[in-house]
């Protein structure tokens, strides 16, 4: 037998009142956009649940997609039966029989919508229970906890069956938080916090702060790699390389080593800020972590924040390293954060960076500074570029086989 549907049951914006239907069409949205690729998939999306019909496509790959979509609590893949009895029996005694296991516990639970069929729910029950025993004589029947609870549905224009409970991504679907500007640098931090923005709803889009020559088209494919990976929670983002060289270049001549690293961060904060606005973003996110080095002790990031008053969100900010690096194996990005490359701030980051800068210290060797107009210049030079999602493996695999 093969699936005919999914059924998906949306996470927290069953709570969300007015707002609900916004939610569900960004979610169906969303969903359509990464079924995509199986054009015959439709996708339903109903106040109370979610249908994904399938149309003879392949279950399995659409389910290892719906797992990465923020907003679905859980899904169960949906067989389609004939709204006859003797139809419903055979199925049921069918999918038992392909699922059973020595020593496995049961029950069925069958939902009556359509009041006109022959049997109600408790008939359904006792009957399909003692077809399942006709089949597989040694299956025991169990109330509380079973192993398999096969649920049967009877609707108007046919008969359901599921008994799978697949657990999803949680979370709030993509875009009904807004957008929120990313700093993205080729660390294991910012991915991470990237992901956990998209979670809560944030649409992101990437800034990535670039000094050339200093800084390697390695590190900037690094960081653009970085960010397809995210591709797969949120579809395309659209990915901001800074030119930062000048910049850094400028605070290393003018401003005392110890300041090195506060001054870059504050011209960081205020072209992400500046680039925000212009896009019509509410927030901006990082990978800071408190305590993990020098510029992210609470001083630090109060010197570094003084610059704007646009929230900061900073979801990793009181996880441990090892928190944060099981995320980011478990979004794919680790492998890739810890390739060779030299970050703009490493380059030009001094032995012994201050770990309590003074705000006022900061504006001073700023006043030495046009500050502006390297803002102003940064910002007119940024390049902008789509990042999309990654081709399928096996369709690589599939190329790579035809080449050889
Ligand atoms: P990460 O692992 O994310 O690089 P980190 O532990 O290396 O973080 P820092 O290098 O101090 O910490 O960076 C703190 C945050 O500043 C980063 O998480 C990121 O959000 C931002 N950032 C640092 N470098 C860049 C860059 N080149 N472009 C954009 N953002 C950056
Ligand atoms: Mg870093």
């Amino acid at each position: 037998m093969q699936y005919s549907e999914i059924m998906i049951r949306y996470g927290e914006l069953s709570t969300k009142g007015k707002n609900r239907m916004c939610f569900i069409n960004q979610l169906k949205r969303n969903i359509k956009h990464v079924l995509a690729a199986y054009p015959d998939v439709r996708v339903a999306a109903a106040r109370d649940r979610g249908h994904i019909y399938l149309n003879g496509s392949d279950y399995i790959p659409v389910a290892q997609s719906l797992k990465n979509i923020f907003g679905i609590q859980a899904f169960s893949p949906v067989y389609k039966v004939d709204k006859s009895l003797e139809a419903i029996i055979q199925a049921v005694q069918e999918v038992m029989l392909s699922i059973y296991r020595k020593g496995i516990t049961f029950k069925i639970t069958a939902k009556r919508s359509d009041h006109h069929f022959e049997l109600d729910s408790r008939e359904l029950n006792q009957v399909l229970g003692s077809a399942v025993f006709d089949v597989l004589p040694d299956i025991k029947a169990q109330m509380k906890n079973p192993d398999i609870n096969l649920k049967v549905e009877i609707r108007e224009e046919a008969a359901y069956l599921s008994y799978e409970n697949i657990k999803g991504a949680g979370g709030l679907p993509v875009g009904t938080a807004g957008t929120g500007m990313l700093m993205l640098s080729g660390g294991i931090d910012s991915p991470v916090a990237g992901y956990l923005a998209l979670k809560r709803g944030v649409n992101i889009e990437a800034v990535h702060f670039a000094s050339p020559p200093y800084t390697s088209p390695g590190a900037l494919k690094k960081a653009q790699d970085l960010t397809r990976k995210l591709t797969k929670f949120g579809g395309n983002i659209q990915f901001i390389e800074v030119p930062f060289t000048e910049i850094q270049e400028e605070i290393k001549e003018k401003a005392p080593e110890a300041y090195l690293m506060t001054l870059t961060r504050r011209f960081m904060m205020r072209i992400t800020d500046r680039i925000r606005k212009e896009r019509s973003g509410l927030v901006i996110i990082n990978g800071e972590s408190l305590g993990q080095v020098a510029s992210q002790t609470l001083e630090s990031m109060q010197a570094i924040n003084a610059v704007t008053t646009t929230p900061v969100i900073r979801p990793v900010v009181t996880m441990d390293k090892l928190e944060i690096i099981d995320i980011a194996e478990k979004i794919d990005t680790f492998n890739i954060s810890i390739q060779p490359f030299e970050d703009c701030c490493t380059i030009f980051a001094p032995d012994r960076p201050k770990t309590n800068p003074k705000i006022k210290n900061a504006e001073q060797y700023e006043d030495r500074l046009d500050v502006e107009g390297l803002v102003e210049r940064a910002v007119a030079g940024i390049m902008i570029t789509e990042i999309t999602p990654e081709a399928e493996t096996d369709e690589v695999d599939e190329l790579l086989e035809d080449l050889l």
